[in-house]
């Protein structure tokens, strides 16, 4: 879910007309909502689930990335704070992977 409430303060982007999220409520993507920790395969199904077949899984991906958001799922991935370094590496290596130039170019500078 992209948070583009007050508290985080972040700009529109033109390819979140396209995200699958839009509309959706948003507690539907706080990780606070997610099946328990505890019950780790069924949290990241349902994380996964939450984005399957978004159009716009890379981009996500790459923001979540660039922005340091956590408490989200995003890109499929419940971003916690906890794992943040781990979950970083995960976004930017969707991002590099689907193409987008300036996350290939973070990822050659060693950066996650
Ligand atoms: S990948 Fe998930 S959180 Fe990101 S825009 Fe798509 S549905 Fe929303």
């Amino acid at each position: 879910m992209i948070p583009l409430d007050d508290e985080f303060r972040i700009g529109l982007e033109p390819w979140m007309d396209r995200a699958k999220c839009k509309g959706r409520p948003t507690e539907d993507y706080d990780i606070d909502n997610l099946p328990s920790p505890l019950l780790v395969a069924n949290r990241r199904q349902a994380a996964a689930q939450l984005c399957q077949k978004c159009p716009v899984f890379a981009e996500c991906a790459w923001y979540a990335y660039r922005y340091r958001i956590v408490g989200w799922v995003m890109a499929g991935i419940p971003v916690k704070l906890q794992r943040n370094e781990q979950h970083r590496a995960q976004l930017l290596g969707i991002a590099a992977r689907a193409g987008i130039a300036d996350a290939q170019k973070e990822l050659s500078k060693g950066a996650a």
